[in-house]
């Protein structure tokens, strides 16, 4: 099975040898840390920085396994090393278990049962995410019966052959492809890797959601192809859309648009910066009959308002899910400039009592900063919002409390009114 699958073995350890107890991979590190510094991988935070760690017993390799003590020489955890990193070490377990492909396979399914529960009328979900699923640096998605792989860090490349071998094993899907071209990668010192995994398959492929259906390009897609996150806020939005003349401000592929047509919407506008993008929202639009209510526009969204503005149209129901405005702490108030700006341009557009959807995915603006900036826009256009629901990823995109970087999508719902 796993020989089908294209992965060439170079350097990397078998699954034999991760589950053999003389081997190299279980040769484990001893990691201790500065007095004080254990507080927070003790309330559950898997991230030991360089700067937290008092000594290294050893000379580990990017990716080697290692086990965590406090000042004291006390067991905190055990996870994976690597010098290269800021983030140095990533903590797997609490527990001192092995690290082999039971261990995986025991994190995997439980993965996938919690997706079982809670994911539903839909063939694409994420599957894995990462720290949300106690796998630091692994992403899973399904689009169909296709696999999306992500893979963040050195630690988890090493394990990458017997994830391979656990999803098939699990899940049969007809294929896997690579999507590890993110830019979190070079900060590990991994390359950038894209390809099929294993299996034979079309890369743009059909999902289905809540009964719209959409195009989805694997290869060459935003994230993995498809903004999965915001799977629950689109349905959210189908109960504000009957009747509506909606417009969809950073569209991608039309998940809100479609959604909101879907349900009944009188029209739909989205605009995006991407033609690729506009082009899968043009064939998703065709596959569920809804062509005929949407135009789909190339334009930049922050000029894009203010034209509409100056033509004096108006809408009854706007969408701004704009890309993270700042990746770092240091570009926050670049960032709130921009939210602030798509913001009340927005709320200018809407008629009275009109419905703004609003997202930031940006971690480092965190909600309560975000409804400031929609309160600081709002007097800014002169209207009142009513807060009628705050919300946020969809729950395959798990949040962890004692992690806070994995609590990142703030999505608010408002009514927008003269003040
Ligand atoms: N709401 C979408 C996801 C939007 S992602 C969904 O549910 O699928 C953000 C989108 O904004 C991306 O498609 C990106 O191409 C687009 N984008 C980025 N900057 C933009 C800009 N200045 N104007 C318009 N679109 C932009």
């Amino acid at each position: 099975m796993i020989a089908d699958c294209g992965l060439k073995n170079g350097d990397r350890l078998s699954t034999s040898e991760i589950c053999n107890p003389k081997s190299k991979m279980l040769a484990m590190v001893e990691v201790t840390l500065l007095r004080g510094r254990e507080r927070r991988p003790l309330a559950g935070h898997p991230w030991i920085y360089q700067g937290e760690i008092e000594r290294i017993e050893g000379d580990p390799e990017p990716g080697e396994r290692a086990r965590v003590k406090d000042f004291r020489g006390r067991f905190i955890g055990m996870g994976y090393i690597n010098p290269r990193s800021q983030i140095t070490v990533r903590l797997l377990t609490w527990e001192e278990e092995a690290i082999d492909e039971a261990f995986l396979q025991r994190r995997i399914r439980k993965a996938l049962e919690y997706r079982k529960r809670i994911v539903a009328d839909t063939d694409a979900c994420r599957l894995i995410s990462s720290e949300g699923d106690f796998l630091p640096g692994l992403i899973v998605d399904r689009y169909g019966d296709l696999l999306v792989l992500q893979i963040l860090t050195a630690g988890m490349e090493r394990l990458k052959e017997v994830v391979v071998q656990l999803l098939v094993q699990l899940l049969s899907p007809k294929g896997i492809y690579e999507r590890n071209d993110s830019p979190s990668r070079l900060l590990e010192g991994l390359e950038h890797q894209k390809g099929p995994l294993y299996g034979d398959f079309d890369r743009v492929v059909q999902i289905q959601e809540g009964g719209v259906k959409f195009w989805v390009d694997v290869a060459e897609g935003q994230k993995t192809g498809f903004f999965l996150d915001q799977r629950e806020n689109r349905f959210a939005l189908r109960g504000y859309a009957e009747g509506k003349e909606v417009l969809d401000g950073f569209c991608y592929s039309g998940g809100f648009a479609l959604n909101a047509l879907y349900a009944g919407a009188a029209s739909a506008v989205g605009i995006d910066l991407s033609p690729a993008a506009l082009d899968l929202a043009k064939r998703s639009a065709e596959a569920n009959g809804l062509a005929d209510r949407c135009t789909f526009k190339e334009a930049n969204a922050f000029d894009e308002l203010r034209a509409l503005e100056r033509t004096g149209r108006h809408f009854d129901l706007i969408i701004l899910d704009p890309p993270a405005f700042t990746r770092g702490k240091e570009a926050v108030a670049g960032a709130i400039r921009g939210y602030k700006e798509i913001n009340l341009r927005a709320m200018k557009l809407l008629r009275e009592g009109g419905i703004l959807l609003t997202c930031s995915c940006s971690y480092h603006l965190d909600a309560e900063t975000f409804l400031g900036v929609l309160q600081s826009a709002a007097l800014d256009a002169k209207k009142r919002l009513r807060l009628l629901e705050l919300r946020t990823q969809a729950r395959d995109h798990l949040v962890l409390l004692g992690v806070k970087e994995t609590y990142y999508l703030k999505c608010a719902i408002l009514e927008v009114m003269r003040a």
